[in-house]
């Protein structure tokens, strides 16, 4: 891993297309691993609350999404090659998966918007193929019943999308129950999706 420290934090010096090939080599392995997308705001987050910063420094991969992480990284003399948004990196594997097929479940948004992302990704992206879907409204009592319903999936890429920093924490309290090989925050994809 080639990675830039940005005040404490490690990010991941990485192309789209670097990216996108170590995710197929995470779908390959046989643990689960965890993606972050932090923008501006949720490293400043790290920042200041050393319990984020490790949630975030615990990633497999941790991405710079905004422009302003990137100009950070510029300042500090330590530029990261490029910007790799979530929803951009979400896209480019739904994309890929004509060449190689990838197993997904779309967890999160209000009710209806997963199926809408599904139906969308379904014209889009004929070769993705979407096992499952869930809203991301529920209370803790739900969690493991979820979690039951992503394994019986059998999906390889888990996509949650639950505004941050819900996301990183659940992917981060819940990644060793998850089957999936790869779980990753990213924020408002399924709303840009179903859109
Ligand atoms: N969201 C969710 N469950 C929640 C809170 C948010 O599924 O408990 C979804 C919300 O519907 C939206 C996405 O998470 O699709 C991003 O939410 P928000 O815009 O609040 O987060 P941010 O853009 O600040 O990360």
């Amino acid at each position: 891993r080639k990675i830039v420290n940005i005040a404490g934090i490690n990010i991941d010096d990485i192309t789209m297309e670097q990216a996108v090939k170590k995710i197929y080599h995470f779908i390959s392995s046989d643990k689960s691993h965890a993606i972050y997308t932090p923008n501006s705001e949720i490293m400043m987050d790290g920042i200041s609350d050393s319990q984020m910063r490790q949630v975030l420094n615990t990633a497999d991969m941790l991405v710079a999404d905004g422009a302003g992480v990137v100009l950070a990284s510029k300042i500090l003399g330590k530029a990261v090659r490029q910007k790799v948004s979530g929803v951009d990196l979400a896209k480019n594997l739904l994309k890929s998966s004509s060449k190689k097929p990838i197993r997904f479940f779309l967890f999160g948004g209000k009710p209806g918007i997963a199926e809408k992302a599904q139906a969308n990704i379904i014209c889009d992206y004929p070769y993705a193929d979407v096992v499952g879907t869930r809203n991301g409204y529920f209370s803790e009592e739900d969690t493991e019943k979820i979690i039951e319903e992503i394994n019986n999936s059998s999906a390889e890429v888990l996509f949650v999308c639950l505004g941050a920093p819900k996301q990183e924490l659940w992917i981060h309290e819940n990644k060793d129950k998850l089957k999936a090989k790869v779980c990753m925050g990213v924020g408002g994809t399924l709303d840009v999706l179903a859109g």
